[in-house]
């Protein structure tokens, strides 16, 4: 006797990477590909991302998609209509962590979630829910972009305050500095951890 079939699950497609390692246009290829497979697709993005504009993904190179700029992940679901096929999450390292049983939720109602998201903040920390995400996903895609002072493969986000490599502690906002962000190899990477992982050793060893 065969076991009774349900219906099919989904699946989740993880595409990580520092800034300017190529996210977004990868999951612009991918959604443009469903479209073309004639798959009935969807995107939102996180709406703190206000790099351009807050109705399309928009990948460094101008390539776009539209889509819901959402600020709670439970609008996801609310947005999300029972004939859609495809999912894909920008920026998707700004949601909570309620972020995870919302995607697999999608899943298991046979939605193929595809999401892109930066994997390591500035300070070379794992972040939000992207640790968990990547090891629930059924494919993960880890991209590298090009380090502006040597040329080798970056998989770090520099980020630079007046021009200086910023410290482990500094804050999120900075009110009246000039910022921006490089990427950057291992070796042209910048961070004063070692001051804070020497901080944690001894906390841990004064226990
Ligand atoms: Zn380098």
């Amino acid at each position: 006797m065969f076991l009774k079939k349900n219906k099919p699950k989904g699946s989740l497609e993880v595409i990580c990477g520092s800034m300017f390692s190529g996210k977004s246009e990868e999951l612009i290829r991918r959604l443009k590909r469903s479209q073309i497979a004639k798959q009935n697709t969807l995107a939102f993005k996180h709406n703190l991302d206000d790099r351009k504009t807050i109705e399309y993904v928009i990948s460094h190179s101008g390539n776009k998609i539209k889509a819901f700029a959402v600020d709670t992940v439970k609008l996801i679901l609310d947005l999300t209509p029972p004939e859609i096929e495809v999912i894909g999450i920008d920026e998707v390292q700004f949601f909570s962590m309620d972020i995870i049983p919302v995607v697999l939720k999608l899943v298991s109602m046979g939605k193929k979630v595809i999401i892109a998201g930066l994997d390591l903040d500035f300070r070379g920390i794992p972040f939000g829910p992207i640790p968990a995400l990547l090891a629930i996903a059924d494919k993960i895609t880890k991209l590298n972009a090009i380090c502006v002072r040597c040329g080798a493969e970056a998989q770090h986000t520099q980020r630079l305050i007046d021009g200086i490599p910023a410290k482990f502690h500094d804050p999120i906002v900075l009110v009246g500095a000039e910022e921006c962000y490089e990427a950057r190899c291992r070796n042209c990477y910048s961070i004063d951890i070692h001051d804070f992982i020497e901080k944690y050793e001894q906390k841990q060893n004064s226990i």
